[in-house]
């Protein structure tokens, strides 16, 4: 039987949105020591738009994003949504993608309207044997970006770039965290290594992870076991083979993939890493009362 105080700290952390799935995580969680953090969609808004758009000839702007936005109709990914998004503002006509192919963590191939579309990262472009076109002539949005390439019938089309700030609430979630027993933040990205430091600069976040597959995630989370019980907190399905190797997994449960929330021990019903620090002093709560 779980312990009364157990039950008690479970019920008190779903009053402020975060579902722990059981005694055995609520303890795990009053012992976290490192968090291991994904950007897109978890640190960051994951609402991005699209802020600027390079294009190879013979593509303009409005074939490119109109072709890659047929395709991510397709994908859960955050990138994917708000390019689809963007898309519908501008009175672009999608097609439905057929014989579609989703990579987690690097992107989305299929076809749409005969043409074989890719829209991804730099990996999906090389596994395919596009060749990667350089990111220059796309202005730098900010520090808070998110590239993405697209190519078609196996040539690059655009470069195009997502402004993807962090969460308003960020900076301050992680200071809390931190005052409440979080020794180590290490931010784990599939993202480019410049975009990902970029935006860490100035949040209290001691070391960066980036160009991961989900494999290498994964290794970043166990490797961080070396320094502590790892919380790890993540919204995509790229992040779910982490999250089930961290000591706790977290999942952003709102708009997060539903494989990410099937992986993890706790799931945020929030849009927000904000009950966070709550709920790690529940959790050390219940269990003192409970020991
Ligand atoms: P993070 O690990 O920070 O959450 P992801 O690994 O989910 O980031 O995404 C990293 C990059 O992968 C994106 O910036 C984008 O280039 C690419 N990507 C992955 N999936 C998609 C998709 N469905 N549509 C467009 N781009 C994608
Ligand atoms: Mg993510």
């Amino acid at each position: 039987a779980v312990p009364v105080a157990l039950v008690s700290g479970l019920s008190r952390a779903a009053g402020i949105g975060v579902l722990i799935k059981g005694g055995g995580a609520l303890e795990t969680l009053a012992k976290v020591r490192v968090l291991v953090v994904d950007k897109t969609g978890t640190l960051t808004q994951g609402t991005a738009r699209l802020a600027a758009a390079r294009t190879l000839a013979p593509f303009d702007e409005a074939e490119a994003v109109g072709l890659a936005a047929s395709l991510d109709q397709a994908s859960g990914h955050p990138i994917a949504r708000a390019l689809v998004d963007e898309a519908r503002r501008r009175g672009l006509t999608l097609s439905q993608p057929t014989k579609v192919t989703e990579m987690p963590g690097e992107g989305v191939t299929g076809l749409v309207e005969g043409r074989h579309v890719l829209v991804g990262g730099p990996r999906l472009m090389r596994i395919h044997g596009v060749p990667v076109p350089p990111a220059d002539g796309v202005q730098h949005v900010a520090a808070a970006a998110a590239t993405v390439l697209v190519a078609v019938d196996g040539a690059p089309a655009a470069v195009l770039e997502f402004a993807d700030p962090v969460r308003a609430d960020g900076g301050r979630t992680l200071a809390a965290l931190r005052a409440c027993g979080i020794e180590r933040v290490v931010l784990a990205t599939g993202d480019r290594r410049g975009i990902a430091e970029a935006l860490v600069a100035g949040l209290p976040v001691d070391a960066v992870a980036a160009d991961l597959d989900p494999a290498a995630k994964t290794d970043t989370v166990l490797a961080e076991r070396r320094n502590g019980p790892v919380m790890m907190v993540g919204d995509g399905v790229n992040d779910a083979p982490a999250l089930a190797a961290a000591d706790l997994g977290v999942a952003l449960g709102a708009r997060g993939a539903a494989a990410a929330a099937e992986a993890a021990d706790v799931v945020l019903l929030v849009d927000s890493l904000a009950p966070l620090p709550s709920a790690i002093r529940i959790a050390r709560r219940a269990r003192a009362i409970a020991l």
